[in-house]
């Protein structure tokens, strides 16, 4: 796994991007879980404890698989870093995991998690499920009336959802009413499900991700004996990305390229925010966020749940700044034709989040005869009711 940089361990700094901008009550628990997560990472128990459950419960390491009609059709050797593969079908899990032993070892009474469309708090109820941790999962009224399938998952697996009228009934909400339960019991753990917010939490989540890419940088030098020319993911807080991403930032020939959730490609109608969004304090970090003209944090949108988010995480941030990422919108067309593209060619129904990495790849490599690295985050079949009503 890739630690991060002593900077970055001691205050969570990404170049000028990251840090805690939090209340003085929430500053001293996330202190505690900084040091805590210092700690973790040196201690071979700990990541030992980890692999074993990474590999015997999720399924690790996930194939690199060689995706060979996709790759005739686009004239480039494209590889798929299958994540779709591992239990509960996306990366979210390889984070859950590593949050939960941390929660267990820091005698956590009650696992806390947000969530917009369900799938960060499946992953959750997993995990809390797998360890006998009670869990209580926010969500906006309004989402839980959408996603019953995911609010069945979750209660079957032994959480409670706490759902809550205030605001528009969604994601933002359901965050705060979640902080606020975690401000008040002290016995709690919030696990986050992407690379964003304070400090520690974009650097614990680019650890536990980390993975990806350690495994994908082993697995291509393994099958082509050479680095890719270029790699790429979707970005929505950013964790499977930076995930896949941090096997290959020293690799300086190694292209590097980001899928934002473009929506229809307007400020108003996207989740693309290093693309259309302005530097900013939002939800307790410094980095990019959706504004309006009067700096105020615009609703995201996009036809992936997982991508509809006006943040992104620290790194990404930086990493759009110093130029070694390079982010390009993604419209909700552009990834509907290639989650149909994907599923036709290689009888893969990818993730219409995931779709956005496809869709950049089949974009920015046709013709070009390079070897390539695409994140399959995650599974498609949540997708295929949508597809459907559309024809
Ligand atoms: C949640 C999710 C994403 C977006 O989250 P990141 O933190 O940006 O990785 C992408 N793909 C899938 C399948 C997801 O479930």
């Amino acid at each position: 796994m890739n630690t991060p940089t002593p900077e970055t361990l001691e205050n969570g700094y990404f170049g000028q991007f990251g840090g805690r901008f939090v209340p003085p009550v929430l500053d001293v628990k996330l202190a505690n879980l900084a040091l805590e997560f210092q700690k973790v990472i040196k201690d071979p128990t700990f990541i030992e404890e980890l692999h074993y459950y990474l590999k015997y419960y999720v399924g690790r390491p996930s194939p690199l698989y060689y995706a060979r009609r996709l790759s005739e059709t686009v004239g480039s050797k494209i590889y798929l870093k299958r994540e779709d593969l591992n239990h509960t079908g996306a990366h979210k899990i390889n984070n859950c995991l590593g949050q939960i032993i941390m929660a267990k070892r820091m005698g956590a009474k009650e696992i806390i998690a947000e969530t917009g469309a369900g799938q960060h708090g499946v992953a959750t109820a997993t995990v809390a499920a797998l360890f006998g941790i009670p869990c209580k999962i926010f969500m906006g009224a309004r989402d839980a009336e959408r996603q019953k399938l995911n609010v069945q998952r979750m209660k079957l697996l032994g959480a409670e959802i706490v759902t809550t009228e205030e605001g528009t009934a969604s994601l933002k909400d359901a965050v705060d009413s979640a902080l606020g339960y975690y401000i008040q019991h002290p016995d709690a753990f919030y696990l986050l499900g992407s690379a964003v917010g304070p400090h520690p939490y974009p650097a614990m989540i680019h650890f536990f991700q980390s993975v990806i890419g350690t495994e994908a940088r082993e697995q291509i030098l393994e099958l082509e004996n050479r680095l890719p020319d270029s790699i790429f993911a979707c970005v929505g807080g950013g964790s499977n990305a930076i995930g896949l991403f941090s096997g290959f930032l020293e690799d300086k020939d190694v292209a590097i390229y980001a899928a934002e959730g473009g929506g229809a490609g307007t400020l108003s109608r996207t989740a693309s925010t290093l693309v259309m969004g302005r530097p900013a304090v939002f939800q307790g970090t410094y980095s990019y966020c959706l504004l309006d003209d009067a700096d105020q944090p615009l609703p995201a949108y996009s036809i992936a749940s997982g991508l509809d988010y006006p943040g992104v995480g620290p790194e990404h941030a930086n990493l759009k700044e110093t130029g070694r990422v390079t982010y390009h919108s993604i419209t909700d067309d552009e990834a509907i034709q290639a989650f149909k593209d994907l599923s036709n060619l290689e009888g893969i129904i990818p993730a219409i989040e995931s779709s956005h990495a496809v869709a950049l790849a089949m974009k920015i490599l046709k013709g070009k005869n390079e070897l390539a690295v695409v994140n399959l985050s995650g599974r498609g079949d949540k997708d295929v009711e949508r597809d459907m009503e559309k024809e």
